[in-house]
């Protein structure tokens, strides 16, 4: 029994945004990221969809064990790898591949006694300074690892901090060449997030790992997802539960933020923080109903929003607005909000339905 509060999840655009992946990078394996539920999409639907992925990335063993038990086949990469010795036993179970990141990590291998058969990669600190191994550490890392017959070593990977931000190229560039003086021709490689991609063919390594272009919003600070045609996978619904005719002068909602500075229809939207919709959005914030933007209007409640329809040709109770999605980039809504598409998609609640649909 759903109010009418979806997430419509499209199957086509998943598959268009992955096809422009492989276009990005033709010579490049794809880990499909699909970590925080796939960014608030679903993580199994994003996966039985995505069937052409040569793998899935994810953060946590709960996520990496969720796919396998919904029969998630392919390769299945935990990025942030795992720091005890019943982690360990799982994600070898599981078949999950562990990122290795730190010494903490490694001495749990080590010490591990009959550790079980276990697929790793590397990763060294590039720059990023968030996770791996730094330039000094990381050749010992590495015989370390290889001391350890049954760990097999399958790649070397690193991530970049600016490759949002054309302005920062420098960064990047230091990045790629560190990286590069610590892995060998014969090494498989992994460097370039969404951004990296669309950015650059010469940093995409063997395997690259796009995570919010899947979902059709732009990784990049210079063009929009429409100009790198990215189509969006959500799009977020909400009906009209209620039409008020509000006097000049009157005061909207929650403190009265928002006041009518002439005769007003106030529309009243069946979603709120409880389901997402950041409390922080500002009046003004564009919603999208009946083809036109019409602008949030009073602090969002926990349930409820309020938009200001006065200019709308028609609008009844029933009409089904769009918070974001195919017809108002997530990005753009970010904007208002003070935040990035990245964050509005993974951030939806429980309470909001999933639809799959075409
Ligand atoms: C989340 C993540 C990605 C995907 O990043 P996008 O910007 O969403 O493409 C890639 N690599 C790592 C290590 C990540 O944590």
């Amino acid at each position: 029994m759903s109010r009418g509060t979806l997430a419509k999840i499209s199957q086509s655009a998943l598959l268009h945004n992955f096809k422009r992946v492989q276009e990005y990078a033709p010579n490049s394996k794809i880990w499909a990221v699909v970590k925080a539920n796939g960014y608030g999409h679903g993580a199994s639907l994003v996966a039985q969809t995505l069937t052409q992925a040569d793998g899935f990335a994810v953060s946590t063993i709960a996520e990496g064990i969720a796919l396998r038990e919904e029969g998630i086949k392919q390769p299945i990469i935990l990025l942030e790898g795992v720091t005890d010795s019943a982690h360990i036993a799982a994600a070898s179970a599981f078949d999950l591949i562990c990122v290795i990141h730190c010494d903490e990590q490694l001495r749990q291998l080590i010490s591990y006694q009959e550790i079980p058969p276990l697929t790793v990669w590397l990763k060294i600190d590039s720059g990023m300074h968030r996770l791996g191994f730094s330039a000094q550490e990381v050749d010992q890392a590495r015989q370390l690892l290889s001391s350890i017959p049954v760990v097999n070593l399958a790649g070397m990977m690193t991530h970049l901090a600016c490759a949002d931000n054309p302005e920062q190229n420098v960064v990047t560039e230091r990045q790629l060449e560190l990286f590069h003086r610590h892995v060998t021709s014969n090494d498989c490689i992994s460097i370039a997030n969404s951004a990296a991609i669309v950015s650059n063919a010469h940093w995409h390594g063997d395997w690259v790992r796009p995570g919010i272009m899947l979902y059709g919003a732009s990784p990049v600070m210079d063009k929009t997802a429409n100009d790198l045609q990215l189509r969006a996978a959500m799009t977020f619904v909400s009906p009209v539960i209620a039409l008020h005719n509000i006097k000049r002068g009157e005061g909207i909602g929650y403190g009265h933020r928002w006041h009518a500075q002439r005769d007003s229809i106030i529309a009243t939207l069946a979603v709120g923080y409880g389901d997402g919709y950041p409390r922080h959005a500002p009046d003004g914030t564009p919603v999208w109903l009946n083809g036109e933007i019409v602008p949030l209007a009073g602090r969002v409640s926990m349930d409820m929003i309020m938009v200001d329809v006065t200019d709308l040709a028609s609008v009844s109770v029933g009409d089904v607005a769009e918070l974001w999605g195919q017809n108002l980039p997530v990005d753009l809504v970010a904007k208002y909000i003070g935040t990035i598409g990245y964050e509005l998609v993974t951030r939806l609640s429980p309470r909001v339905d999933h639809e799959m649909v075409d």
